[in-house]
């Protein structure tokens, strides 16, 4: 089995105790039921916290988190008790997993980082990389031949990503191209009625809505703005990312253009976020666009229900 990943994958570190946004606040975390045997097994004070500090609900355990939403785990540094004490092969699947997703295909498996995460985020924007695919190894887990599905997948995706690094052409015109080539049109809205939309979604961080509120009140010129080389570069590799992340979902839904407006809406909305805080602030800092796509990736990427609502109205 081949496992493919962005050529950003080999640089990602958790910047643990520094972060600003850490994915053990606020997240329920399940733990996989080989990790909890494991847990249940370590004796000694820390066999007792570890005990205090597991729930179950229909035989699914998690970490009980503290009425801050902390995980029980996480020290005042910042870092994780579990890791400290048993070392990082203690960690539950998701623990250690956090911030990659995986794309699975018949003879591979892409792996790829979240943008949930704020050092993941800072890579794939503004890291020394553009978007492109490398494989990180292979083993020896048997594989089979892509099927016809899979192949007209990766190829339409390999197209579509080269149109997106072509530095030839402007943004907005790549962006154009992609909406004409793959005959998507995204649904005639303002931006304030999408905002409108956003805000009926399930909502996750109180952020969020402030954002949102920031779009409604936006005037027509405050909506543009102009990009330095740095953020046309950082908006290109938001697109390939949501489109590596996001178009192999329709090998299971067929809903090939509404994966790809997504892309596109996603870019807009964030786009547009962007442009009224550098119109109000006089400035947009790499800083505030990585915090902008972190809230969008958490809200919506990580809630099933927000990403089908979106599918839905895109289709
Ligand atoms: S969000 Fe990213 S950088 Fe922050 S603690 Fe989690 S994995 Fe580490």
């Amino acid at each position: 089995m081949k496992i493919i990943v962005p050529t950003y994958y080999r640089d990602f570190t958790c910047i643990a105790g520094a972060c600003k946004h850490s994915c053990c606040i606020g997240w329920e975390i399940d733990i996989d039921d080989e990790t909890n045997e494991i847990y249940r097994r370590i004796g000694g004070d820390f066999g007792m916290r570890l005990s205090h500090n597991i729930d179950s609900e229909d035989g699914q355990a998690h970490f009980r988190l503290d009425e801050d939403e902390r995980c029980p785990f996480l020290n005042k540094h910042g870092l994780c008790d579990i890791i400290l004490t048993l070392g990082e092969d203690h960690l539950c699947q998701i623990c250690s997993d956090h911030p990659r997703f995986r794309n699975f295909f018949s003879d591979r498996t892409e792996i790829g980082l979240g943008l949930c995460c704020e050092a993941a985020g800072k890579l794939i924007l503004f890291g020394d990389r553009d978007f492109e695919l490398t494989l990180l190894c292979e083993d020896d887990e048997k594989t089979t031949a892509l099927t016809d599905d899979e192949v007209e997948l990766l190829s339409i995706r390999q197209d579509i990503v080269s149109l997106l690094c072509d530095r030839s052409l402007t943004l907005s015109e790549r962006a154009a191209r992609l909406c004409a080539g793959w005959g998507n049109s995204l649904p005639h809205k303002s931006i304030a009625e999408w905002a409108a939309f956003y805000r009926s979604l399930e909502c996750l961080d109180p952020k969020r809505d402030e954002i949102l509120t920031v779009l409604e009140s936006a005037s027509i010129e405050e909506l543009h703005f102009p990009l330095d080389s740095d953020t046309e570069r950082a908006f290109e590799r938001l697109l390939c990312y949501f489109i590596f992340r996001h178009l192999s979902g329709a090998l299971e839904d067929f809903r090939y253009e509404a994966r790809i407006s997504f892309a596109l809406l996603s870019l807009l909305m964030i786009y547009s976020a962007a442009s009224v805080i550098y119109h109000r602030k006089k400035s947009l800092s790499h800083a505030v666009l990585i915090d902008l796509v972190r809230i969008y990736s958490s809200e919506i990427e990580y809630s099933e229900e927000n990403m089908e609502a979106i599918l839905n109205e895109l289709e």
